[in-house]
């Protein structure tokens, strides 16, 4: 099905791996705000031993009239943080002329944003842009985020126009995705994408933002529990001096005394997991994570199917129509056993499968 070939031969994490092996942690503001909030929420979280520095400075907002970041003029506040803490910085770039800046102001890791990994033309400038860097000797490296919509090749797309442009530090970040009526997250999470990214770039660093796609302070540390134990190899979290008066994303945002709380009761989990289960183990819960989750969507999706057949009983019975069609249902099985065989699925399984389904649907549409 598909033409190209992906070559990623020595990619790198953008991020070194800590000697412990424990995962990477990366933290900071959504945006600069100010000199002193930079600085101060950076000091706060160096004492809570983070060590790269995440803040944006162009933001890219849905909807004109937010906060859309300070720009250049934050650079200098954020490489005073770096200089007074030691920390590593990265910001967001999503055009060229922000590469230049940030690159030129000396910050040492680049993201492109969610809003910006869908577009392969944007994405292209950057990386010939990136690429001048990489010819000067300069170690370029990049974070990208999922683009908005669940597509791993749209993903791999952007990461492979950086990788031909030179660059060899890039991991990537899972965000969430957007979805229509989002409630429980902001940007639900779709962990066989980035499971699927894993296995297409096979040893690529991917890091969990469970910020963006929570949405909400209190659902980081569930989602940062759950993306460790299916082995991300590390999170990015958004931590502000004062959540509550953060210009941008000020529902997510903790502060940096909650974050470190966090992370303890974290490095506490992963201990015990170890400790209790060796490597082994910890490859099967993270696999049996995977399975729990394919499964929880397979039930949210055939509660949806349930849903639609019940409407579309009513439907018929509004119209004086039999309940069963035999020459609907043909065309569906035909139809959906050839789909099912092009994804390798056998087509005697999903004969059996869809003849369950169907009767449930049917038993839906009379008792409705
Ligand atoms: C961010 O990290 O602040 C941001 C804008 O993220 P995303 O691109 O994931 O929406
Ligand atoms: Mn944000």
């Amino acid at each position: 099905m598909k033409s190209y070939r992906l070559e990623f031969d020595g990619l790198k994490p953008a991020l070194d791996i800590p000697s412990d092996g424990s995962p990477v942690i990366i933290a900071g503001p959504c945006g600069a705000e100010s000199r002193e909030q930079v600085v101060e929420t950076a000091e706060a979280l160096a004492g809570a031993g983070i060590n790269v520095f995440r803040c944006g400075l162009w933001k890219p907002r849905t909807m004109p009239g937010c906060f859309e970041g300070v720009g250049e003029t934050g650079l200098p506040w954020l490489v005073e943080a770096g200089k007074r803490t030691g920390m590593l910085t990265a910001t967001e770039v999503a055009t060229p002329a922000h590469l230049r800046a940030a690159l030129d102001a000396g910050i040492d890791i680049l993201w492109i944003g969610a809003r910006t990994t869908v577009n392969p033309f944007l994405v292209q400038e950057i990386a010939d842009e990136a690429s001048i860097y990489v010819a000067n000797g300069r170690d370029v490296r990049f974070l990208v985020k999922n683009p908005v919509n669940p597509d791993v090749d749209l993903w791999i797309g952007a990461i492979q126009r950086l990788y031909n442009a030179g660059v060899r530090r890039i991991s990537a970040v899972h965000r969430g995705f957007s979805a229509y009526g989002a409630k429980s997250y902001r940007n639900p999470p779709q962990w066989p994408v980035p499971v699927e990214l894993g296995r297409r770039i096979k040893g690529i660093q991917i890091l969990c933002d469970p910020s963006h796609i929570g949405g909400k302070r209190e659902l980081v540390e569930p989602l940062a529990k759950e993306a460790l134990r299916m082995g991300f190899d590390g999170l990015i979290i958004e931590s502000h001096r004062d959540p509550d008066a953060a210009l941008s994303d000020a529902r997510q945002q903790l502060t940096p005394a909650a974050l470190s709380a966090i992370l303890g009761r974290l490095r506490k989990t992963q201990a015990s997991n170890t400790s209790d289960s060796g490597n082994d183990s910890a490859e099967l819960s993270a696999l049996r994570e995977q399975i729990d989750r394919v499964d929880d969507s397979l039930m949210e999706l055939l509660s949806q199917r349930m849903g639609i057949a019940r409407a579309i009983g009513e439907l018929k019975e509004r119209n004086n129509m039999p309940v069963l069609q035999p020459e609907r249902y043909d065309s569906l099985i035909t139809g959906r056993v050839n789909t099912a065989e092009a994804l390798g699925l056998s087509p005697d399984f999903v004969r059996k499968l869809l003849g369950v389904i169907h009767e449930e649907s049917l038993r839906q549409q009379l008792h409705k």
